[in-house]
């Protein structure tokens, strides 16, 4: 019996969609995570394979081999990049990644549009099946531009290549609707032209308004809401891939694009919530124009400084303690001696657990993934909502390494860049213990009240360094 090709690439493309599915399913949880990632990799190998199986019989030898010669060395550049990269960077090489798809589609929108434009008659140019491509084209090369001049802002932003305070040209909302009208009318005159030369001049002057609309849309967006950005963007390039997908009449490409699409425009609505901003502006590139923090309060009270003895010996009286990580934690890796720390904690019968924040660090799940690497225990984790309203009976709150997420001028500053945004309320505990090493401001760049409270000691250094000193405090105390 023989079985025709394209059925079995049918299956294995249904096989891995499945996978892809599992995958998502499997990132839901740090538990599951890991086997999320080997069915993501699996789906990606039956892909990759059955793709390049089904190509047809029309298919040169040489074209199997450029298509072997760029896997290899993509391979190989994924690989050097993946061991390279510190956890730090992370944000980064995301948000570049995602670029990456957004300049695949736009090149698979050229490509098509020039392969299709060769082979066609000029009675088909009025038919329905070639208007449609040709809006499959427009539309995939547009998202892919506005994807990939983004993301590449995104990556400036947060490398701090690109200075993260909101970039707010007046009429900016008015002038990015006129570009999108003026796209809809590009595409009516695009689906229309009759020469490939006229096809091609509609397409560039769509890839230059899109990449306008690409900058204006990241460049608007405030250091303190970039969260919401990366997430979003995440979804762009979802939707990206799946425009590709139909462009190349892939199924397998349109399936796997919608799901990246759709879970990155849910993530982007939990990033929202999280951050107290609409949807809708954000979709927009809208709501980047909170107000600058030019008016920025004046603070009242005095800095207070500690020493690792003391903070070793508050411990020792402390029954509830309550640790929130920041961004700092993942800069001085102090995951692992947290981690010590929490345990000789425990031993001593003390109720310690952790406060997470949505957007803490530079990743959405970032805190989570630097404690699950220490092997903190999952159930001693916690969202910020579950413990705020325990903070007022809290005796110790230790804040390593965060800043923007702990900043009462979230709740009470009107004129600061992250008001609005629900913080971790630290400061309702008893006594409040920040480890940073300097006054220095955290991503938002707007300065913290909670530094000048009566009840917070600052403990300047290094994170882990500090936690190291308090760890082998708390050993000689034990031992005297
Ligand atoms: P912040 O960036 O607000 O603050 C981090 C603090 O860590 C800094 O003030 C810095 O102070 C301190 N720090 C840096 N290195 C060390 C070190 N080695 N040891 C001790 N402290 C150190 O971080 P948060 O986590 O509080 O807030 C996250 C911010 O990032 C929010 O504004 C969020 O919107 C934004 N963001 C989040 C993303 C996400 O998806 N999670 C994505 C993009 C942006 P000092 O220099 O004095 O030590």
């Amino acid at each position: 019996m023989i079985i025709d090709i394209k059925v079995l690439q049918t299956a294995a493309y249904l096989f891995a969609s499945i996978l892809f599915i599992l995958s998502l399913g499997g990132l839901s949880s740090q538990e599951s995570a890991k086997r999320g990632v080997i069915y993501g990799m699996a789906g990606m190998f039956i892909a990759i394979a059955s793709t390049v199986a089904g190509l047809g019989e029309g298919v040169k030898a040489e074209a199997y081999m450029y298509i072997g010669v760029a896997i290899g060395v993509a391979s190989l550049i994924g690989i050097v990049v993946a061991r390279k990269v510190e956890m730090t960077g992370m944000p980064q090489l995301v948000a570049i990644l995602h670029s990456f798809v957004g300049l695949a589609a736009v090149l698979v929108g050229y490509g098509s549009y020039m392969d299709h434009m060769a082979h066609i008659t000029p009675e088909e140019l009025q038919e329905a099946p070639h208007i449609i491509h040709l809006i499959e084209v427009f539309i995939g090369v547009f998202i892919g531009m506005i994807t990939f001049v983004g993301s590449i802002i995104a990556w400036g932003k947060l490398d701090g290549k690109i200075r993260s305070k909101p970039l707010l040209i007046p009429g900016r909302h008015a002038i990015n609707g006129l570009m999108v009208v003026a796209c809809f009318v590009l595409c009516y005159f695009f689906c229309n032209a009759e020469s490939i030369e006229d096809g091609m001049m509609y397409l560039y002057i769509m890839t230059a308004i899109s990449t306008y609309i690409g900058f204006m849309m990241v460049m608007a967006i405030g250091g303190a809401d970039m969260p919401v950005v990366v997430s979003m963007l995440n979804s762009y390039s979802g939707w990206a891939a799946a425009a590709a997908g139909f462009m190349l009449g892939n199924d397998l490409l349109i399936v796997t694009g919608a799901l990246v699409g759709s879970s990155g425009a849910i993530l982007s609505i939990i990033m929202c919530k999280a951050m107290n901003r609409s949807f809708i502006s954000v979709i927009s590139g809208g709501f980047g124009d909170a107000p600058v923090a030019s008016g920025e309060r004046e603070i009242v009270g005095e800095v207070t400084a500690t020493t690792h003895s003391e903070v070793a010996e508050l411990l020792k009286e402390a029954n509830n303690i309550v640790i929130v990580p920041g961004y700092g934690m993942a800069v001085a890796k102090a995951q692992y001696p947290i981690h010590d720390l929490v345990q000789r904690l425990q031993k001593q019968g003390k109720k310690v657990c952790f406060a997470i924040h949505p957007v803490a660090g530079r990743l959405p799940g970032h805190m989570n993934v630097l404690l699950a690497e220490a092997n903190v225990s999952y159930d001693i984790v916690l969202e910020m909502d579950e413990v705020n309203d325990d903070l007022p009976e809290t005796d110790v709150v230790m804040v390593v390494g965060a800043n923007d997420i702990v900043n009462p001028g979230a709740l009470e500053d009107k004129s600061s860049p992250i008001y609005g945004m629900p913080v971790i309320e630290a400061w309702n505990a008893k006594q409040v213990i920040v480890m940073k090493r300097s006054m220095a401001t955290g991503y938002a760049g707007v300065q913290n009240p909670l530094f000048f409270k009566d009840n917070t000691d600052m403990l300047y250094g290094d994170a882990k360094d500090s936690i190291d000193k308090i760890n082998a405090a708390i050993n000689e105390a034990a031992l005297v």
